[in-house]
């Protein structure tokens, strides 16, 4: 499924994210930049060492990294050039700033993107594995901020959602299919 905004595609697949052809894949990181299960477990096996190592360089420099904030460290082994660390907040009921601070953890990684002039972009549901948002309601959140930004952007070309699970990408769909019918 695909949309055209502003001249850009925002597309919806299912897939691996770690095997995108893009100029970044952005992951669901956690703010120690540490590595741990799910996207961010895969994007390291894949990528090998060495995003690690710079993800490592950039918690000594400037320490944690807050929830809703973005980083960006070379792609190592991976066909993507970049890799954009995020956090997204982790569900506590709905009643804590989630939505605004998934919403932020979008546009800090968008932001850096067009910053570095990324024309092709690829993004995980961000918080919705172990971070235990509802896919639903994050669906909205992400593709909602996605389509407010691309209003305005300039560098980019491509915003790809890559859905692991199939029920996810069905998810998004139906969500992409409320916003822009
Ligand atoms: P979070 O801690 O932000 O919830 P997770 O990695 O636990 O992050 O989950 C985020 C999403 O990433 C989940 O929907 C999960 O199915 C998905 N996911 C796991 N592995 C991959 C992958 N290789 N490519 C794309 N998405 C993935």
């Amino acid at each position: 499924m695909e949309r055209i905004i502003n001249g850009i595609r925002l597309r919806l697949i299912q897939g691996d994210i770690t095997q995108q052809h893009v100029d970044a894949i952005v992951n669901a990181a956690n703010n120690a930049l540490a590595g741990g299960g799910g996207v961010d477990g895969a994007i390291h096996r894949a990528g090998g060492p060495q995003i690690m190592a710079e993800c490592q360089a950039i918690r000594t420099q400037r320490g944690p990294l807050p929830t809703g904030e973005a980083v960006i460290t070379t792609g190592g082994k991976l066909p993507a050039r970049y890799v954009i660390h995020t956090v997204g907040p982790i569900w506590q009921g709905g009643k804590a700033g989630e939505a605004q601070l998934l919403a932020k953890a979008y546009q800090s990684s968008l932001r850096l993107a067009e910053e570095r002039g990324v024309s092709t972009i690829a993004f995980p549901s961000i918080s919705t594995g172990a971070y235990g948002y509802p896919v639903a309601e994050a669906a909205r959140v992400a593709l909602g901020t996605v389509i407010t930004f691309l209003e305005k952007a300039t560098t980019l070309k491509e915003v790809r959602f890559v859905l692991f699970k199939s029920r996810d990408l069905a998810t998004y769909q139906e969500a992409l299919q409320e916003l822009l019918p």
